[in-house]
């Protein structure tokens, strides 16, 4: 993206929410060094990981508040603490949580779930949207912000996702600033998966567009690295000569071609085997970060024969 929508502070705290979604202890730790560093406070970060339980269970936001708890005692406790939130509003919390969630939303909430279960409908008024978004030392608009990371980093809640993304928006947040929120939910998964992403592939950059990054896992036997592309990152197109070698998707959305054969679309769970000999390309999709474990059963004289980029042309009419 050539121009930001978010500011460095809202960066840090979407990468933040959503590290700390994920469980990835190690980059929530740089999430929080980069948002202290451009001016976030020690009492927002704390409010941001107070809320995660909400969303993703009390132990997500208990480790996450456990690594902010020990980056302050290593940075000396000197970072800037913020102002705590306020008294309490007058009243009972699932009266003022009823009216935030109204305000929040732009009309009252009402669903056949909130009959079915009722109790659910009360915690989240009283609770959510009571207790936690009466506490003011942050903005709805932020806590939108975190909410989004949030759910675009857990699986299969794209109801909820959908639904906060008009909630962000009714809360002034742009479309191209959701769409950022979303980039950096998409980039802290790729880096949060299994094999871990290891350096930048440097070495084999100029057979690639766009950066990927390479951690090799075993040599003995076969030959195993697991490689991640960037969105619109892909490899050239290249062969493999005198042994194959057999692709397992990870994560994300990516795509595999053969020369003069249609692109098949690679996601989670897929295989591809690609024979010797065969001229073929493989990469991400234009809007996710992709990666797969690259197999190939050694060979003394094995090669592979490096050929001309994958045209934007080409790669552009792909979804
Ligand atoms: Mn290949």
């Amino acid at each position: 993206m050539a121009e930001t929508a978010l500011n460095a502070k809202q960066k840090s705290m979407a990468a933040v929410a959503s590290y700390a979604a994920r469980g990835n202890q190690d980059g929530l730790k740089q999430a929080l060094i980069d948002g202290l560093d451009a001016g976030v406070t020690v009492n927002e970060f704390k409010e941001i990981l107070v809320q995660v339980y909400a969303y993703c269970g009390f132990p997500r936001s208990l480790n996450a508040l456990n690594t902010l708890m020990r980056l302050e005692e290593e940075r000396g406790n000197k970072d800037e603490q913020g102002k705590l939130p306020g008294a309490k509003p007058a009243g009972n919390s699932l009266d003022y949580g009823t009216e935030n969630q109204t305000k929040l939303v732009g009309q009252p909430v009402q669903g056949k779930i909130y009959e079915f279960a009722q109790a659910i409908d009360e915690f989240l008024k009283a609770h959510l949207f009571g207790d936690i978004f009466a506490r003011d030392n942050i903005d709805w608009q932020t806590r939108e912000l975190a909410t989004i990371a949030m759910l675009a980093s857990l699986d299969n809640v794209t109801a909820q996702l959908n639904s906060h993304i008009n909630v962000g928006k009714h809360n002034g947040l742009t479309d191209a600033q959701v769409a950022e929120i979303l980039e950096i939910a998409d980039k802290t998964g790729a880096e949060t998966v299994l094999f871990g992403l290891g350096e930048e592939n440097t070495a084999y950059a100029k057979h690639f567009i766009g950066k990927s990054y390479l951690q090799p896992l075993t040599k003995e036997g076969i030959n195993a690295s697991n490689v991640t592309f960037e969105p619109k990152a892909r490899n050239n197109w290249h062969i493999h000569r005198k042994t194959g070698q057999t692709l397992f998707v990870v994560s994300g959305r990516g795509w595999y071609q053969e020369w003069g054969k249609p692109t098949q679309e690679l996601k989670a769970g897929d295989v591809v085997n690609i024979p010797e000999g065969i001229k073929h390309w493989h990469g991400a999709a234009k809007n996710s970060w992709f990666t797969h474990v690259a197999v190939t059963v050694p060979h003394n004289d094995a090669t592979t024969e490096w050929l001309e980029a994958v045209t934007n042309e080409e790669y552009d009419k792909l979804p």
